[in-house]
């Protein structure tokens, strides 16, 4: 019998709670809508009926070029901003804490975070964007991150995921 892992994901097409299967390669709920881990390791919760377009979101193109400038660190003390205010209102007995970035493009917002914060092991991330080939080159940078398709719009899909 298939043991099943609870996960803060709802199925974008029943709203019900997503499971993560035992050998960790898909999610399902218990209607039976799978949705299979890319081999880069995110999440694709983006059904092809609720594409606006064949390519939502940046293209491959203007990614890139989002990446190349970040990189650059022009907005590196941006970065270092975020990363003080989760630390300073970190909770002293907290143990795991969620970081949900929604709109998160290639990641470097959650890298930086996920880089520099003193409580980086107790962080979990959870980045979602729209742009399949941001969250694909997103997950081959940051592999301890849930990169994930899904559109940021569906608050019922963020319902779960913005509980305490
Ligand atoms: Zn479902």
């Amino acid at each position: 019998m298939t043991q099943f892992i609870p996960s803060p994901y709802l199925c974008p097409i029943c709203q019900d709670s997503l499971n993560l299967t035992e050998n960790k390669k898909s999610y399902c709920c218990a209607k039976n809508h799978h949705f299979d881990v890319a081999k880069e390791g995110y999440l694709n919760l983006l059904p092809a009926q609720h594409k606006k377009s064949k390519e939502p979101g940046d293209s491959k193109a203007m990614m890139q070029a989002r990446r190349n400038f970040l990189e650059a660190d022009f907005y590196q003390p941006l970065a270092q901003a975020i990363t003080n205010l989760v630390d300073q209102h970190y909770p002293d007995n907290a143990t795991k804490r969620h970081i949900l970035d929604m709109g998160c493009g290639e990641g470097y917002y959650s890298r930086q975070l996920s880089a520099l914060s003193t409580h980086a092991s107790q962080l979990d991330f959870h980045c979602l964007d729209i742009a399949k080939n941001a969250i694909m080159a997103a997950a081959k940078k940051h592999k301890e991150a849930c990169y994930i398709v899904a559109s940021t719009t569906n608050r019922k899909f963020v319902t779960l995921l913005t509980r305490p």
